[in-house]
């Protein structure tokens, strides 16, 4: 008897990402086009929504009250969402990580992106009204992840946005894995700018190095100019490179005389 071997079954091995959501007719939404909506419908990823309102249990199907303590908007319930996620967490397995998406969380980056790309999917809680009952977060001890410092009126769009990231890092799903790592933070810099024909528009020419046919100088300038951007337009990528690329800048150098 031949054993089955389940890492070649694309239903138990593809990406997944697990969305609890108020709004499941918001998906996939903008992830339905282009790499990802082609790399969707090929399999190479999953994409399962949770309708929080399933998991309501009076008859109007009520999914938040007002906060203790007072204050404007309500608040989704602990109780509700306990019974999406530990339906989430049954279906995914228990490591694959629980994030609620939200203002208070880490800044998602690249290096994050990575990691969650590197796994079986993850369990992705969206927010409405004025947020989520605290006591959820921590007994599902929920990773907290924000799109950047503003506030949305969901979770969704942060959803959106976490899982294309990821996606486009699975295998199959961007055409050529060059144009990946030489793109902004992967390298820990922003990306050189880009040109193509027509060589000369509206009196703007290409810059000349990258007609040379040269690779090394293209390179060296593409180099020159990811390190400039950065350094002009993000200081903290930038003093990360340099700590990064010199770990020990300064001890080492110590002036004559
Ligand atoms: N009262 C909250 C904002 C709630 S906005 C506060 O002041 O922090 C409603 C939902 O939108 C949140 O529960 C969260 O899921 C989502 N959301 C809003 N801004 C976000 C951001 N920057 N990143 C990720 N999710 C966000």
């Amino acid at each position: 008897m031949i054993a089955r071997d389940a890492s070649r079954d694309p239903e138990r091995t593809a990406w997944t990402a697990t969305v609890l959501t108020l709004f499941p007719d918001m998906f996939p939404g903008p992830l339905g086009f282009s790499n990802a909506g082609e790399a969707l419908r090929a399999g190479h990823w999953r994409l399962v929504t949770m309708d929080i309102r399933d998991f309501a249990t009076d008859k109007h199907r009520t999914v938040d009250d007002t906060p203790f303590g007072g204050g404007p908007g309500m608040v989704m319930r602990p109780d509700v969402l306990d019974a999406g996620i530990s339906a989430a967490r049954a279906a995914r397995g228990a490591e694959e990580p629980l994030i609620y998406l939200s203002p208070r969380g880490r800044a998602l980056d690249q290096s994050s992106v990575q990691t969650l790309a590197a796994g079986s999917g993850a369990i992705l809680l969206c927010g409405r009204f004025e947020g989520v009952d605290e006591r959820v977060l921590e007994a599902h001890g929920a990773d907290e992840v924000s799109l950047g410092d503003f506030v949305l009126s969901g979770g969704e769009p942060a959803a959106i946005a976490l899982i294309d990231a990821c996606v486009r890092l699975l295998p199959g799903v961007v055409g050529s894995e060059q144009s990946l790592d030489e793109e902004s933070f992967e390298q820990g810099l922003l990306e050189y700018p880009h040109y193509t024909r027509p060589q000369e528009w509206c009196g703007r020419q290409v810059p000349g190095v990258l007609l040379s046919g040269h690779h090394a100088k293209i390179a060296a300038w593409r180099r020159e100019q990811s390190e400039r951007t950065t350094r002009e337009r993000r200081p903290d990528l930038w003093s990360r490179y340099l700590n990064k690329k010199t770990p020990d800048a300064g001890a080492g150098k110590r002036k004559k005389g």
